[in-house]
């Protein structure tokens, strides 16, 4: 009987193991619609798992597109901080699949690395979670903080429906601070926190020039041609040390763009 939980860990590590790849053999590829089936048993047996890791307030919760897993525990109390942990079950479509190995939906053990498609993005990342609060709640009876878990199955395809399920259900997902493990550690042995990620934002941009074409030595710098305003739209998004500019960019130099004088 293990006392601790990292002596929980240790004991049950081989029965962990054999649960994730239960968790990796399931398609779940969010933006493939023939794996729609796949999404809904994720998510289902995510919600099974974490009712067998001890917590009993479990739900799948419809989106517009594919399905959120929320549970929660909150037994340390309202003094206590609480934690909302992320993670998200759809994994990324497997083409080229004659690049792989072995296949990517049947989890294979070479040397001390799991190789399946969704292992370390983020299946893995979140099973880590789970076990965590089983082997607190399994050995103290409770865990130290209250925990939210949150994991959705479109962050593969831009997390279309996450922001509007934050803020249809802002209220019950309020919480001191988010824990999100979709990133790496730098070695097995180092675990790693990482901040200050960026993120991604997607523009289609139309620069319109004049109706016809203006004579090159009539009018050539005097005429702003589309191409250059482009060029230096894209090159003031960074700077020289790679800096993110654009909001420098939009502050200063566009209203100068625009008199002609940037
Ligand atoms: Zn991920």
């Amino acid at each position: 009987m293990a006392a601790t939980p990292l002596e929980y860990v240790r004991v049950h590590r081989d029965r962990f193991l054999e649960e994730l790849k239960a968790l990796l053999r399931i398609p779940s590829i969010s933006t493939l619609p023939e794996h729609k089936d796949d999404m809904e048993q994720a998510a289902q047996w995510l919600a099974d798992h974490i009712r067998s890791i001890g917590i009993s307030d479990v739900q799948v919760m419809p989106t517009a597109g594919h399905p959120i897993v929320y549970a929660e525990w909150l037994g340390a109390g309202p003094d206590a901080p609480t934690v909302l942990i992320y993670g998200h079950y759809d994994v990324q479509p497997v083409d080229p699949v004659e690049e792989w190995h072995t296949p990517p939906f049947e989890p294979t053990i070479r040397g001390d690395t799991l190789y399946a498609r969704g292992a370390s993005d983020d299946k893995g990342q979140l099973f880590v979670h789970l076990k965590a609060i089983e082997a607190y709640l399994h050995t103290q009876g409770r865990l130290p903080l209250n925990i939210k878990v949150l994991l959705e199955g479109e962050e593969e395809c831009g997390s279309p429906n996450l922001a509007p399920f934050i803020q249809k259900h802002a209220q019950r997902l309020q919480a001191d601070v988010a824990l999100i493990s979709d990133t790496h550690i730098l070695e097995p042995d180092q675990p790693s926190i990482v901040y200050s990620l960026r993120g991604l934002s997607y523009i289609e941009l139309t620069v319109q020039g004049p109706a016809h074409d203006l004579h090159s030595g009539m009018y050539g710098g005097a005429v702003d041609n589309p191409l250059h305003v482009l060029a230096r739209l894209i090159a003031a998004l960074h700077d020289a040390t790679g800096r993110c500019g654009c909001a420098r960019f939009l502050r200063r130099c566009a209203p100068a763009e625009r008199r002609g004088t940037c």
